[in-house]
């Protein structure tokens, strides 16, 4: 059985732990790995090196980080197939949707290659008679990472390239589901000359968690997981004293209009609905079907979905593997039960799903329901899952209506040819991240990643320029070099002249 240790001050260790979590191949159903659970004792060696190792670093040249940052990168680029491999044996996902995770990544990582242009202040020449003003952008100090299970190679790289490169120190905590793609990556950050303590790996479940969003020496806390969770971490790191930023869960809806290219639609909520077994953060979980679009919409996303290859993620051609373990099947299968006793329509069910010798495996097949009530179980809560409602809607102010009073904000998107409606849409829409036939628009590295309401907690988005500026601190300098003029003792306020 694999052993997944801490790596501190850069190397692994087992730490103080007396505790261990299983880690599993979803594909097949078997414990394949074993992750030390760490304690508070392990995480004040981590944070205790992180601190020490800021010292030096956070004077370390911008040139030196950035030469680390494209080592680091050329390193990812090549060992890409094996980072996706690995994650695909303890998340499950498709090897080539894990190539697309890693990508993603890999594009912050380039973003952080090129962090100077970011950390450039401004300067005001004579805002008084012989005094400048100017601002610089300074890192923090140890800040934290903690990630969730469904992207654990992308969603980390959201996070330390970039306040590495600010000059911060780091501590990442992983999802104690999949935790071993964060090993190969503290490898390849020493391997490209990164110092030892500067990037350091706790892993753990809420007892690390507590002790690292309490830690004296810990600036600040980026987290990404559930609402309920980010929610926790937001109130609790923030009372002592840390910059936050919590990243929480989503209902994504996908509106298509009656002038839309049903097609193309269909295909998007296919893709959209059951990709990476709907165990995305931008995943589309409803539908919401304008006027007649829906019958034409249902029939579209049933001939597809009866046609997906579902199997084991390393397989080639699968293009849906299972979910991550026994404990998210079994919830996700109780919401099917729910979403039929409450009464929708259930038109594709895939809860007695097998795959011929993967008997063991945590695969459920695509799963579609029609004729979903806003106050559903299915509708209401995240299922995380390959479970896709449709809900269907008379008009287009209503389906607007129905994702402004949704209690979360992450992504949505509208499916249509009319250019107006686009419009509205995109203006009206009490969400973060839209689509406009598009069905999952997760912005481009040099932009940020982040919700509204329920889906972020904490002023400011993830990777990209707000990822900088959570990193960093503003410091204002005001300096008089030109010959002074004395005006003696002045105890009014400071004006300029
Ligand atoms: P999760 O909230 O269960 O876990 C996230 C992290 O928090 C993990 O590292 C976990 O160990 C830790 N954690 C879990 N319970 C805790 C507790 N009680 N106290 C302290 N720490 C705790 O999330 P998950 O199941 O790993 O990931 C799926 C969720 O993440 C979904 O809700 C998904 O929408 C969300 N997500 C959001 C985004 C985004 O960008 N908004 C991106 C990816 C995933």
């Amino acid at each position: 059985m694999k052993q997944i240790h801490h790596w501190i001050d850069g190397s692994f260790t087992a730490g103080a732990a007396n505790r261990t979590g299983p880690v599993y191949n979803p594909a097949t159903g078997r414990q394949t790995g074993e992750v030390v659970l760490g304690t508070s004792g392990d995480v004040d060696v981590a944070v205790g090196a992180a601190a020490r190792a800021y010292e030096s670093w956070q004077h370390s040249s911008l040139s030196q980080r950035q030469n680390i940052m494209f080592a680091f990168r050329e390193l990812v680029s090549a060992r890409k197939r094996e980072i996706a491999e690995t994650l695909t044996a303890e998340h499950g996902k498709t090897v080539d949707d894990a190539m697309g995770e890693v990508q993603r990544g890999l594009e912050v990582i380039e973003f952080a290659c090129n962090i100077a242009h970011l950390l450039k202040g401004e300067y005001s020449e004579q805002v008084s008679t012989g005094v400048d003003t100017y601002t610089i952008r300074q890192p923090l100090g140890v800040v934290v990472g903690i990630t969730p299970f469904n992207f654990p190679a992308m969603v980390p790289m959201w996070m330390y390239p970039i306040s590495i490169a600010c000059g911060n120190t780091f501590v990442l905590k992983p999802s104690e589901k999949d935790p071993s793609t964060s090993q190969l990556a503290a490898e390849m950050l020493a391997e490209a000359g990164l110092p030892d303590g500067v990037f350091n790996i706790v892993h753990g479940d809420k007892e690390a968690v507590d002790s690292l969003i309490t830690h004296p020496d810990v600036a600040a806390v980026s987290f990404v997981g559930s609402t309920p969770i980010a929610r926790y971490i937001y109130e609790t790191g923030t009372k002592h004293g840390k910059r936050v930023q919590a990243l929480g869960g989503a209902k994504n809806h996908m509106i298509v209009l009656p002038d839309a290219d049903i097609d193309l639609a269909a295909d998007a909520a296919v893709s959209a609905g059951y990709g990476s077994a709907g165990e995305r953060c931008m995943a589309i979980s409803a539908v919401v079907a304008v006027g007649d679009a829906g019958d034409r919409l249902i029939d579209g996303v049933q001939s597809r979905i009866e046609k997906l290859n579902v199997g084991p993620g390393d397989q080639p051609g699968v293009e849906m593997g299972p979910l991550v373990t026994k404990q998210h099947l079994d919830r996700v299968r109780g919401y099917v039960d729910a979403g039929e006793k409450e009464g929708a329509l259930l038109i594709a069910d895939g809860r007695n799903f097998v795959v011929d010798g993967y008997e063991e495996g945590f695969f459920l097949g695509p799963t579609l329901f029609d004729r979903v009530e806003p106050d559903m179980s299915i509708y209401t809560d995240e299922i995380f899952g390959p479970v896709l409602s449709t809900v269907r809607m008379e008009h287009f102010e209503e389906a607007i209506d129905l994702i402004n009073d949704n209690p979360y904000g992450n992504g949505t998107a509208v499916f249509t040819n009319d250019g107006g409606a686009a419009r509205k849409f995109q203006k009206e829409i009490q969400v973060g991240m839209v689509g406009i036939n598009v069905p999952i628009p997760v912005p481009l590295s040099f932009y940020s990643f982040g919700g509204w309401k329920n889906s972020i907690f904490g002023s400011h988005a993830i990777y990209g320029p707000e990822g900088v500026h959570f990193n960093t601190r503003q410091k204002v300098v005001i300096s008089r070099w030109a010959d002074p003029i004395h005006r003696g003792v002045d105890l009014g306020f400071p004006t300029h002249n």
